[in-house]
Parts: C-alpha cells; structure tokens; sequence
C-alpha cells in the first residue's frame, strides 16, 4: 500500500513537472495602460479580450512601479529584468551621458547597422545599455539557449529590452512602415520577415481610415471628440473623427500608423507571422515572445486620457487581444502557453481639464524652466553652471565650478533654495542624499531606485503631484505617484487555473 501511495505521488509529481512549463511564454506591454482602464471600459470590452483575461487569469490590483521616471523605457526593463533603474541602468528613455556630454538614447549602439528597410539610425540599436539580465536571457541561460526569444514592437526600446542580450530577434517599426532589426541580431532579416514587409499591410489600414469602432454613445465614459484637451494628430486640422490616414500619410510617412490603433492590429499581425515561421511553441522547450503595444502610448500623449479616440484604440486592442487568444488557443494550443499583460507604465490627467475643474495644477515649459536655473546661475555665480536638465535631474559643469573656484557643495545649496521657490517643486535631494536613502522617506525611496550615480544628476527635483512638464494638450507621465506608477497585471495559464 505505501508502495503504491509512492508510485501515485511519484507518478504525480512527474506529471506536475511534466505541465509546469509552458511551451510558449507571451509578455504584452500596453504603452501608457493605467489600470483604472481594465475597469472605466469594461462595459464596452467585448467578453474574450481584457475580460477573458481577468476573468480566467490572476488579476494583480495594486502594482506600481517603485521607482522614478516612470518611462518606457525604464518600465520594459523594469518589466523583463526584476529590478530597477539603479540596478538595470535604464535611467530614461534617453539622458545626459557625463561622459562624452551629450545626450544618448537607451538602445543606442553605434557599433550595429540596420538591417532590412529602415533609415540609417533606426536600426543602431541593441541591449548593450542594459545592464541586468531579464527573465528572457534566463531561460536563455536555463535551456542552454535552446528556448526561442523573440521581442517585437512599434518602438526599438519596446522590443530590445523585454528580448534581452541572447535574443534570437528583436524587431521594430521603421517610418517606412516595415519591420525591421540591427545586425547585432543576425546580418539579414529573416525570410518570412522579408515576405510581411513585402506585402506592405500598413497600406491598407491607412486606406480604411480611422473611424469610431462603435456608435458615438458607447464613448461616455470620456469628453465630447472636440475638447480642448486634445492635440492633432500629424497634420490633421481637429481631434476629431473621422481620421483621413491617407492624407496624414500623404504629408508624412508610415511612422503616422504608430498613432492610430491600427498600429497594435499591424504588430498583432506580425506576432502571429513570428509563431507560425519561427515554430514558437512548437516543442517541449519553452519559448519567449515579447509583443509591447505602443499605440497606446502615441494616442495618449497626443489625445490625452479622456479622449474618445483613446477609448476608441482600447476598444479596439480589447478585440485584437481576443482575437490574439483565439489564435494561441488553435495554434499554439490552450493549455501551452503561458500570457501576461501589463504596462510600462500609466500616465496623468490633462493638467488644464483639472485646472478647469478647479485643481489648480498647471503645465510647466521645461524650456523656460531651463533658462531660468541659467538665469539664476549667470546672476549668483557669473557662470552658467547648468550643464544638462532632463529626466528631473540637474547636471552641474563640474569643471567650471573648478576653474571658477566654487564649491559644488555650495552650488547645490544656492540652487535648492532657488528650486524651492519654484511653484511645482516639492523636494530637491542631491546625489549624497539619495545614495544615503534608508527608506524611511517614500518619494526618495523611488528616486533612489531609478538613480544610477554614473548616469544621473547632481540634483533630482520632484515636483509637486499633479504639475506636469509637457505641453498643454494630451498628457505624459514620469513622476513617482501613482497616477504614472499604477499598472495592470494579469497573468493567464489554463494549464495553472485548472489545479
Ligand atoms: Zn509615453
């Protein structure tokens, strides 16, 4: 009987073993998804894309980053690596190299070429600035490199990152409306790549034109199409529907599909092209394909959150995520595949709509923000000691404090005080402080995580909640609070939830 109770556990554990990997491991990254939005457009979403998920899968309600600035590119190496910017060194999307005093972008490597048809520069990109390993190059590592790793978006940081350093591929969107990579990667593009470029699919999603999905009374969960909270999409003369994409194509280039939903549909296309000619999923060793929808993203910044055309590309990713399900079920097979779903990172409310409704927050120009640390620096030391202002952190030319025989101790002081002054400064922590942070103060927690000393300023600022440095209309994001810091996480396994 023991024997027999043996054998059974035995038996099961093998099988345990046996299910506990998933063939094919799917992350999604939605640009900009603020976790509020699983729930204000749950009654239009259809029953099989963001319903299915929740509904089948683990929803998380509470994750936020724990770090600042809450950026792209950050949040896919946040995602994809378990750590943050003060680890990982994804310290912006792009920020002031002390180094060679210039600014550099995140996935800048000048050593790569593009492959495939993308201009010169968009293709010299690889993970070489990303210093942690992510969960992609593990199970690289874990199956002796073995597990396919695929990463794949509209933006190069949203496919290089999530993918890793032992990515197979990662493939991006070029303004010439193909996909393509760098040679870090391989010195030519796949064939099937080739192929999907070649058939020109953009072509037909900017002939249709964007239009609401829906009749104009399911958007009342947001403002009227004409608000003045919106900007214009490339070229076109109002916010508002519908959307002549052939004339902004016609003044512009491919790169216009980004900011219409048809951009998430272009990529969804793609992934599935990816599964099919790579066998993603195929056999027993797991695979990894990272897809980060970045329409999102464009349309928020542009539109804002309150748009309907914002609510519209959800709408409209609710059914391309139902139909990307369907598609795993058949191909890949229900029980094989493992998907998770969150952000990078989320975004604020239109500073002016809260103005109007009586929040008195306000926009402040980062331009004129900079003239005036000039300004300031000219005046008390006779020297402009501003060497750089990005990502919140101030810079100080190290070198003619020296030559000028100031003291950077002394610099910093001056410029706290004149910080403090400021309308939307909260706090000003300097490198010592931040370094030395024990955790006790939450904000400088978060800034501590995304400060990297050998990337970052002499001066981090924080800004009060709700001030914005952006322009008036559509929204950003970047700060520590959770308005930008509130993400969705959904993870879905039909193999797990049956246990
Ligand atoms: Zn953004």
């Amino acid at each position: 009987m023991k024997k027999l109770i043996l054998i059974v556990l035995f038996l099961s554990i093998v099988n345990l073993q046996a299910q506990e990997r998933p063939k094919l491991v799917i992350g999604i990254v939605v640009d900009q998804m603020k976790m509020e939005y699983l729930y204000r457009f749950s009654d239009d979403f259809s029953a099989n894309g963001f319903n299915r998920l929740m509904k089948d899968g683990y929803t998380f309600q509470n994750m936020h980053f724990n770090y600042m600035p809450t950026y792209t590119a950050p949040g896919h190496a946040a995602i994809y690596t378990g750590t943050t910017p003060s680890v990982n060194g994804i310290v912006g999307n792009d920020w002031f190299n002390r180094a060679t005093g210039k600014d550099m972008y995140c996935t800048d490597d000048a050593s790569v070429k593009t492959i495939g048809d993308g201009r010169e520069k968009e293709g010299q990109m690889s993970p070489k600035n990303l210093l942690s390993t992510t969960i992609t190059d593990e199970l690289k590592l874990a199956t002796n490199f073995k597990g396919k790793v695929i990463g794949m978006s509209l933006k190069d940081r949203g496919a290089i990152l999530p993918a890793g350093h032992f990515a197979d591929w990662a493939f991006w969107y070029s303004k010439t409306g193909a996909f393509i990579s760098s040679t870090f990667y391989g010195e030519k593009l796949p064939d099937w790549v080739t192929a999907f470029n070649n058939e020109k699919r953009f072509l037909p999603y900017i002939n249709k034109g964007w239009d609401l999905l829906k009749p104009t009374t399911t958007y009342n969960e947001s403002l009227a199409d004409d608000n003045p909270y919106e900007g214009k999409l490339y070229g076109s003369k109002a916010p508002v529907f519908p959307y002549d994409l052939k004339a902004m194509y016609e003044k512009n280039d491919a790169g216009i599909l980004r900011a219409t939903p048809y951009g998430n549909d272009f990529l969804a296309d793609f992934a599935k092209k990816a599964i099919e000619n790579e066998a993603l999923g195929k056999d027993d060793i797991t695979d990894f394909l990272t897809v980060s929808f970045s329409s999102t993203d464009y349309v928020g910044h542009i539109l804002g959150p309150r748009s309907i055309e914002l609510q519209d590309t959800y709408l409209r990713l609710d059914i391309t995520i139902a139909d990307f399900l369907n598609y795993l079920d058949k191909t890949v097979g229900k029980d094989n595949y493992l998907i998770f779903l969150t952000a990078d990172h989320a975004g604020a409310e239109n500073v002016t709509y809260l103005k109007d409704n009586k929040y008195d927050v306000k926009n402040i120009d980062s331009k004129a923000f900079i003239k005036a640390l000039k300004e300031f620096s000219t005046v008390t030391f006779g020297a402009d000691l501003v060497l750089d202002y990005s990502n919140f952190n101030l810079f100080f030319n190290k070198e003619t404090i020296k030559t000028k025989g100031l003291e950077l101790e002394k610099v910093k002081q001056n410029f706290i005080a004149f910080l403090m002054e400021q309308e939307q400064v909260k706090r000003v922590y300097t490198e010592e402080e931040i370094l030395a942070s024990s955790g006790t103060d939450y904000y400088l927690q978060l800034i501590a995580n995304g400060y990297d000393p050998k990337q970052n300023g002499d001066l981090v600022i924080l800004d009060k909640p709700g001030y914005i440095q952006y322009q008036a209309t559509g929204t950003s994001h970047g700060t520590p609070y959770s308005y930008d810091t509130h993400v969705p996480l959904i993870f879905l396994w039909s193999e797990y939830s049956k246990r």
